[in-house]
């Protein structure tokens, strides 16, 4: 492919996240939250570019634009693109957005190259997934895999609007749950690009990896039980101190985690009782979060983790609970996808690494009706979740230049 088309739609790729960066619904930030006006501007932005890429362009009930390129080939079946449009509160410019922006430029460039697809694409800019507004991820990538279901719909915002009630005021009537936008036969696959949000590739040196799983996550509730004391009295062999047992777990989810590759364990949250500094704590609440590509391996820390902090317990004569607040499994990439992926990023930089995404993304929904694949690409110090949020022009160009190969690549492919 030519370079100069390549460098050209980097650079118009690397604009167009500036100009979508300021599209805010809080000035002097990137703040867009689902269904807020400035997701509606994002929406008629996005829309327009899509449009100059010769997409036809639609936007669904639940607030995702859509962007279709079909196929003239008789009974071609469809392959996806997409990420989120919405953003958490101050966020950067490529978190989502880089995995709506980037297929654009890629189709833009397939199209210059004179190459003809034979499968239709569709790119998806969904409406919600940093479950900013309504505490719940995935809204948009939901109502688009048709996978909404009543108690999303009854979910409420801080203002007391149910999400029912945001869709029927967008929509000018009321929606019930949408069906999915596709049958599962007509989908050959997803590929979300996205920025690592992690320091792995920065550290290896590459501008892309290939996401190999997204982590399944386990996230629990424990609490230790002691006895309040007062801190002068009570000497230490008879204390039942819930803390200093808190702090002997906190330590061993530290080691067994570092202990099991590419296991990742975190108490990120403490609350002491009754918290006051001349008292022994007679209580403690802690947050357990473990997430793990393979589930197995997952739950078996998660039990393992369980038995330690019993026998801490048992030891320091404290009560002991533990209770699982959400249990999400691992998903798998699709084996021959991301094999497809591999090869294009080798071709593009010599060298293909696979990561795990500890993360979740909107491709953890998709992969219900689609095999998914993941393209992640370098972040400045894994920084994300912020305004610093950065990725280099040239890494923006390395991306494209996978995608691109990617879809020649699948446009060769018998199955296409
Ligand atoms: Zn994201």
């Amino acid at each position: 492919m030519s370079k100069n088309i390549l460098a050209h739609a980097a650079k118009e790729l690397g604009r167009r996240l500036e100009q979508l960066a300021r599209v805010s619904d809080v000035r002097g930030e990137t703040t867009r939250t689902f269904m807020s006006p400035a997701m509606g501007r994002a929406n008629a932005l996005v829309g327009a570019w899509m449009q100059a890429a010769d997409l036809d362009v639609r936007e669904d009930v639940v607030g995702n634009i859509i962007g279709r390129l079909p196929s003239k080939k008789a009974g071609a079946k469809t392959f996806l693109f997409g990420s989120h449009l919405d953003t958490v509160r101050d966020a950067g410019r490529f978190d989502g957005a880089l995995g709506v922006l980037l297929p654009i430029a890629a189709l833009q460039v397939i199209r210059r190259m004179g190459l003809v697809l034979p499968f239709s694409v569709e790119i998806v800019g969904f409406s919600e997934e940093e479950g900013v507004r309504f505490s719940s991820a995935y809204l948009g990538s939901k109502g688009y895999t048709g996978r909404l279901s009543q108690s999303d719909l009854e979910l409420r915002d801080a203002s007391g609007l149910s999400v029912a009630e945001v869709l029927a005021a967008h929509n000018g009537k009321s929606v019930s749950a949408p069906k999915a936008a596709h049958s599962k036969d007509d989908l050959i696959g997803y590929l979300e690009v996205h920025i690592e949000q992690g320091p792995v590739l920065e550290a290896k040196g590459l501008a892309t990896g290939v996401v190999s799983a997204i982590s399944g996550q386990t996230r629990a509730r424990v609490s230790f039980t002691g006895r309040a004391g007062h801190a002068g009295t009570t000497p230490m062999a008879l204390r039942r101190d819930a803390l200093a047992g808190a702090a002997e777990f906190i330590l061993e989810v530290e080691a067994l985690a570092k202990a099991r590759p590419p296991l990742v364990a975190t108490v990120g949250w403490i609350s002491a009782f009754p918290g006051a500094t001349n008292v022994i704590a007679g209580g403690v609440e802690l947050s357990l979060d473990v997430r793990h590509p393979k589930n197995d391996d997952r739950v078996a820390a998660f039990d393992d983790l369980g038995r330690i902090a019993r026998s801490i317990a048992r030891r320091r004569k404290l009560g002991f609970s533990v209770k699982a607040t959400q249990d999400n499994g691992a998903v798998t990439c699709s084996g021959s996808l991301t094999e497809l992926l591999e090869r294009s990023v080798r071709a593009c930089q010599g060298e293909s690494m696979a990561l795990p995404s500890g993360a979740g993304h909107d491709a953890v929904i998709v992969s219900s009706v689609a095999p998914v694949a993941m393209l992640f690409v370098r972040c400045k110090k894994g920084l994300s979740h912020h305004p610093d949020e950065f990725v280099h022009p040239r890494d923006l160009e390395a991306a494209l230049s996978v995608v691109v190969d990617f879809l020649t690549r699948m446009a060769h492919q018998p199955a296409a």
